[in-house]
């Protein structure tokens, strides 16, 4: 069977045409910048990409992985901080375009779908997976099966609270999990400490406007000392934060993804060490803890795997 999966990367969208049994795309991908963020204009963007993979009409089905709270399986985004929206029927609108058989999940949850089916846990039953990008996210595979909680919001481990009444996050509340460890914060966070203090991250990355969490970590590696202990926040409550999911849902393996992981080796390491302090010891047995696989093609295999009841 083939399907098209599609997913958005902060305001990318990527299609595909999937070979579902193999788990392959076939013939390449087409990738777009969403310009018109309003939803037909999205919804138009993503017509254009699947028309791309599949001229044919090859597809059984169009899966969507998409960054936003969505509201059970009624294809009603509640609100995507990345487009700006509340409470829009996107399913609705990409349905006219792409055909009936169209489903939308939350993006992480594609992307999980994905690994556990193709990649770094395939075969595995019980895995929790851990994103750490320009935001921060989950996924669930419990007993083989992605758990998507009551009502389709279940991983949102970006928004757990780690600090009561601490920083402002995108989504609206505050102490997120995220609003300490994401790529976006990072930024955010030393952009407005660099106002006051120094840092060879500025210097590195050529300018405070041009700062981002990668300079912070290499600044961290050659000794920075703001870069340093801004690092360890991040890492302590990062790597707590997984050891107390592992606690709680005694998975046998974690996977570790996203772009500032991948990129972050200060990071890593306070989080593992602050991991290894704090979680679970009976919970470690027959545990192992992998990077992903399948990189950036994790979500749009998910999606397709996902839509073609795989
Ligand atoms: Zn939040």
């Amino acid at each position: 069977m083939r399907a098209v999966g599609v997913d958005f990367g902060g305001t990318n969208v990527r299609a595909a045409l999937v070979d579902v049994a193999a788990g392959q795309i076939l013939g390449g991908d087409a990738k777009e910048t969403v310009s018109d963020k309003s939803p037909e204009g999205v919804a138009a963007t993503v017509e254009r990409v699947v028309k791309a993979v599949d001229p044919k009409n090859e597809r059984a089905g169009v899966g969507v992985g998409f960054a936003g709270m969505l509201r059970g399986w009624t294809g009603v985004v509640v609100n995507a901080p990345n487009f700006g929206w509340r409470e829009v029927d996107f399913r609705a609108a990409l349905r006219k375009r792409v055909g009936e058989r169209t489903e939308i999940y939350n993006d992480l949850n594609a992307i999980a779908f994905g690994e556990a089916t193709y990649g770094s846990a395939r075969g595995v039953r019980d895995v929790f997976f851990c994103f750490v990008g320009t935001g921060v996210g989950a996924g669930i595979v419990a007993d083989g099966k992605l758990y998507i909680g009551a009502s389709h919001l279940a991983g949102e481990f970006g928004h757990i609270k780690v600090i009561p009444n601490g920083r402002l996050c995108g989504c609206g509340m505050h102490g997120c999990l995220e609003a300490y460890v994401s790529g976006r914060n990072l930024q955010a966070i030393a952009r407005e400490d660099l106002q006051k203090t120094t840092s060879l991250a500025v210097e590195l990355a050529g300018g405070l406007e041009h700062l981002h969490a990668g300079h912070l970590d290499e600044a961290a590696k050659r000794g920075d000392r703001y870069a340093s202990e801004l690092m360890e926040q991040a890492g302590s409550l990062l790597g707590v934060a997984m050891a107390n999911a592992v606690t709680t849902l005694n998975p046998s393996r974690l996977v570790m993804g996203g772009g500032v992981w991948e990129k972050s080796s200060e990071l890593r390491r306070h989080t593992m060490h602050f991991f290894q302090e704090s979680v679970s010891r009976p919970a470690l047995e027959g545990f192992e803890m992998v990077e992903s696989t399948l990189g950036e093609s994790a979500g749009v295999l998910g999606a397709a795997a996902l839509i073609a009841g795989k």
